[in-house]
């Protein structure tokens, strides 16, 4: 409870004049165009999703990336392209979903990324299987300015943990975990 307040108020520091202007064009036309049944579309995005990459460690048996059967190439996210997109972005940007399908931490630039965005107040929010976060990664993850960190334990057995995902350790998981809150 009180965690989730604390994330209110730093996702609320995020704001500015533009962005709550911006929000309210986006906001303003969405139901102008619902009421109206006329289409206009106005202001910029609040909220994007942008994968680091769709390359994975594990082989979860629900996922594209587990199951290695992308119609679109495997790959990592170009780092030009990526502060491109925030550059021409920041001024109207509240929230960056970085993840999608792939594990982030494989990216070889992942927390500088975030540290790009994060130092331009936009909320960044990833989520990991946490295989990678060792004391570097975590150190790093911390002062990247991350704003929230998703790690999946899906057991609390290794057992119970590897019938989803598949190729994992839980032990590391949980020493990734404690890495982040040490
Ligand atoms: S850890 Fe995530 S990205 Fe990797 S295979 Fe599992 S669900 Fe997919």
């Amino acid at each position: 409870m009180q965690a989730k307040f604390f994330d209110t108020l730093n996702l609320l520091s995020k704001f500015s004049f533009k962005k709550g202007a911006n929000a309210l064009r986006v906001l303003s036309s969405y139901y102008y165009s619902k009421f109206t049944k006329q289409l206009i579309h106005s202001g910029l995005p609040i909220s994007i999703a942008i994968e680091p990459t769709t390359s994975c460690n594990l082989r979860c048996p629900e996922c594209p990336s587990g199951l290695r059967s992308f119609t679109r190439p495997t790959g990592m996210l170009q780092a030009d392209l990526f502060r491109k997109v925030i550059d021409e972005l920041q001024e109207t940007l509240l929230y960056l979903t970085f993840y999608f399908q792939g594990e982030p931490y494989l990216h070889p630039q992942f927390t500088e990324l975030v540290k790009y965005a994060s130092e331009r107040s936009i909320y960044t929010s990833t989520s990991t299987n946490a295989h990678f976060l060792n004391e570097e990664n975590a150190q790093k993850t911390i002062q990247s300015g991350l704003d929230r960190l998703i790690i999946s334990i899906d057991g609390t057995t290794q057992e119970t943990y590897q019938a989803y995902r598949q190729g994992g350790k839980l032990a590391k998981v949980i020493e990734g975990t404690k890495n982040i809150l040490a």
